[in-house]
């Protein structure tokens, strides 16, 4: 028993040294190559879309996100880390219901955007999705009636015209009527 043992302990210190000795002989190397150090940039210091990228880890370590993460993902991030809120996702006003005259605004950069209703004071109801857009900002929750107004805040020249925007002579519906397919006239 004891012989075997002991055969055991050899043959598993013959396995381990040579891998133990290789790792130091690698992180040798490591060291000795210069890896280019590249500065984080912070929050303030990004300009442009070539700003949002990491300077990526260490050989042989795992990436955390703030070496690896790029693009809007990286802008989030490097926000949080000085306390900016970059996409805004703090949840609507739901202190009171929104009305035509004083509608709930709901920010977006893009062509439209959804917003859950939930009725006031907040989880009255079940989760209502409206869908706003550039053409049609104004929406109301069928469960609640509050008043929901997208206030778009995205870049200005993206090429969006009211006229020609859909560019098949598509209307708002405004009567019933309007629902009715042309080809049943
Ligand atoms: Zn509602």
């Amino acid at each position: 028993m004891f012989l075997q043992r002991s055969a055991v302990a050899i043959a598993r210190r013959a396995a381990v040294a040579p891998a133990a000795r290789r790792t130091l002989a690698t992180s040798a190397v490591r060291l000795e190559s210069k890896v280019p150090e590249t500065k984080i940039k912070s929050f303030k210091e990004i300009k442009t879309a070539d700003d949002l990228f990491g300077p990526g880890a260490p050989p042989g370590t795992v990436p955390t996100d703030i070496e690896q993460s790029t693009g809007l993902e990286r802008l989030e991030i490097l926000g949080k880390m000085e306390g900016v809120d970059v996409f805004d996702m703090r949840p609507l006003d739901a202190s009171r219901l929104g009305t035509l005259a004083q509608p709930v605004m709901v920010r977006s950069a893009g062509e439209e955007q959804f917003a859950g209703c939930t009725g006031v004071p907040a989880d009255s109801h079940n989760v209502l999705w409206l869908r706003m857009t550039r053409d049609r900002p104004v929406e109301r929750c069928p469960e609640c009636g509050s008043v929901y107004k997208m206030e778009y805040v995205g870049p200005q020249d993206d090429g969006h015209h009211h006229d020609d925007h859909h560019g098949h002579g598509w209307e708002e519906p405004k009567t019933m009527a309007d629902f009715v397919k042309p080809e049943y006239y």
